[in-house]
């Protein structure tokens, strides 16, 4: 197969590698989900079924994925981050882009019937798009994910007022949209409460937050002593660093990994779990 005449059109690929030493985040996004949530009559305005279904599907690609450390899920979309070390594909970005995207889809497909279980699937079937950027710090890197749960606490609050409206106020559409046009988070907690006796604050944490993926350690005890380091790393120097990253491979191999609501904004979530971002 090497050295054909035809060959030389390998140097028409473009190297696409990530910068060095950056947080990989691949956000991925539902095609045309507006459609497709109508078209299977998503409830409205958040249907359960639908975000524990992205919710599956983004915990079995981060099973799959093992360079994944953290995960934010929202609506019809994903933010999957890749440790700034990751060598993963070399940091190739059509790689990593497009091994995420189709996993997410496969498992979105083949998880539909779990969640869904009295409508099948049906063409034009479910797809995703998606992107690679890279943050420099863990401050940027921070940033892009509260930015992403800020969305989603503004996007839940406009939506959950949009549709009390509807469903409970008996308005339409325009007649909704015009009530709420140039309102604050304070108003629409108002009509809410005053209008519909519905307290924000105890709408499901699902809905507020989001959806954040992680793997699930044991918290070590500062001055504990790791009881499963094995001989011949105390016997073998040299191989030290070699097998601490093998077991901390299994590690993170064996971690549950779970699907919480919890905010992400504060410092409390990352300082409880110093692994994610070291
Ligand atoms: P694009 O292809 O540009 O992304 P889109 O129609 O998917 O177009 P988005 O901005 O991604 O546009 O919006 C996602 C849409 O899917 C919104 O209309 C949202 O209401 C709907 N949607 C996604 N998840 C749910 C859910 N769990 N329950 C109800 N609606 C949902
Ligand atoms: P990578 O993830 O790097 O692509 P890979 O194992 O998929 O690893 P490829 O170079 O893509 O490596 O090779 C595809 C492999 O799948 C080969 O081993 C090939 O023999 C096997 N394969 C693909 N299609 C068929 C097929 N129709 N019948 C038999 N074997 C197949
Ligand atoms: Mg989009
Ligand atoms: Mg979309
Ligand atoms: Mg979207
Ligand atoms: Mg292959």
């Amino acid at each position: 197969m090497a050295n054909s005449k035809f060959e030389y059109v390998k140097q028409f690929e473009q190297p696409d590698n990530l910068l060095p030493n950056t947080w990989i985040v691949v956000r991925i996004d539902g095609r045309g989900f507006t459609k497709f949530a109508n078209k299977y009559a998503f409830e409205k305005p958040n249907d359960k079924r639908a975000l524990e279904l992205m919710n599956a599907a983004a915990r079995a690609v981060m099973g799959e994925v093992q360079d994944i450390t953290v995960a934010y899920g929202v609506s019809d979309e994903y933010s999957f981050v890749f440790h700034k070390t990751c060598s993963l594909f070399e940091r190739r970005a059509s790689k990593l882009v497009s091994t995420i995207v189709s996993t997410f889809t496969a498992y979105y497909v083949h998880y539909w019937s779990t969640y869904f279980t009295d409508t099948p699937l049906s063409a034009p079937l479910p797809s995703f798009d998606g992107r690679a950027v890279c943050y420099p710090t863990v401050q940027n890197l921070r940033d892009y994910m509260s930015w992403r749960q800020v969305d989603c606490h503004i996007n839940n609050l406009y939506n959950t007022t949009h549709w009390a409206l509807i469903q409970l106020g008996g308005m339409d559409g325009t007649e909704a949209e015009m009530t709420l046009k140039g309102t604050y988070a304070a108003d629409k907690n108002e009509i809410l409460f005053s209008k519909f006796s519905i307290n924000y604050n105890n709408e499901p944490e699902m809905y507020k937050k989001g959806s954040v993926v992680f793997r699930d350690y044991e918290l070590v005890e500062p001055g504990t002593h790791n009881t499963s380091i094995d001989a011949d790393h105390l016997a073998e120097p040299v191989q030290q660093s070699k097998t601490q990253t093998e077991n901390d491979r299994k590690r993170r191999a064996k971690a549950r990994i779970v699907v919480e609501h919890l905010d992400i904004i504060k410092d409390d979530f990352w300082n409880r779990r110093p692994w994610l971002l070291s």
